[in-house]
């Protein structure tokens, strides 16, 4: 989200990011949620959309000529309103997205399981993690013990209880958040909201289950959680090794 996006005040949910929607989708439900990407904001929080009728005219007409323009009539709602309108229209297979969650799970937990055991994560004094090193660091008595490598996966926001998928974050470095995009386009591939989307109406199990996904699409070694201002940071890990006291 850059600094130059315009704010909206809206009836029902007050001050908010300004978005833009066909005005088929504002009023209507499975309709297809065709996102714009702004070539200039490729990560930001809520692209242009319209649905597939606007897309094939889209398609048709090559450009956003004034018959296309006229007939997407591209409305001004706020970004509450186009969670809400995303949900009603996005098109896809529950199904897969069910399995995916499920299977990733099962693979979360047996390497989470190992994890946890072969470098005792339970029992150290506290965890620091380093942005820039792309690394998670256990201590005990102000000694480092466990050192990770890690990516971060997204956050959950208690303000806004809200997921949001850590290549959609500025305040992240690329590097330590690169490989969520490797999620990011399995769910455009799948046509998954919840993978594709950068930012949605969500809770802290939410948070697990797309730590799950990245986990297992990372062939992660396990994950970690901690807190943040408000809410939680997801992680995967890596690879991980003990610290070896210098002689
Ligand atoms: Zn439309
Ligand atoms: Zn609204």
């Amino acid at each position: 989200m850059s600094d130059s996006e315009s704010l909206v005040s809206c009836g029902e949910h007050g001050e908010r990011n300004a978005c833009f929607v066909c005005c088929h989708l504002k009023e209507g439900e499975a309709l297809g949620f065709n996102l714009g990407y702004d070539p200039e904001a490729p990560d930001e929080l809520y692209p242009a959309a319209w649905c597939d009728a606007c897309e094939v005219l889209l398609e048709q007409e090559g450009e956003w000529t004034d018959r296309a323009q006229t007939e997407a009539d591209i409305q001004l709602v706020c970004s509450a309103c186009y969670e809400l309108i995303r949900a009603r229209n996005w098109r896809q297979d529950d199904e897969v997205l069910v399995e995916l969650i499920s299977s990733s799970f099962a693979y979360l937990q047996a390497q989470q399981e190992r994890f946890m055991a072969d470098y005792c994560i339970g029992s150290h004094e506290r965890w620091d993690w380093d942005q820039n090193s792309g690394t998670l660091l256990f201590s005990n008595a102000g000694l480092p013990v466990v050192e990770c490598h890690v990516d971060f996966v997204g956050s959950f926001s208690s303000r806004s209880d809200s997921w949001r998928w850590a290549w959609a974050n500025d305040s992240f470095v690329e590097p330590i958040k690169a490989r969520s995009r490797e999620v990011r386009a399995l769910g455009e591939e799948l046509g998954l909201l919840s993978l594709a989307c950068a930012q949605w109406p969500g809770d802290p199990v939410d948070g697990w289950e797309m730590t799950a996904v990245m986990a297992r699409q990372l062939n992660a070694i396990g994950a970690y959680r901690v807190p943040s201002e408000a809410g939680f940071l997801y992680m995967t890990v890596r690879d991980a090794r003990w610290v070896r006291p210098t002689e």
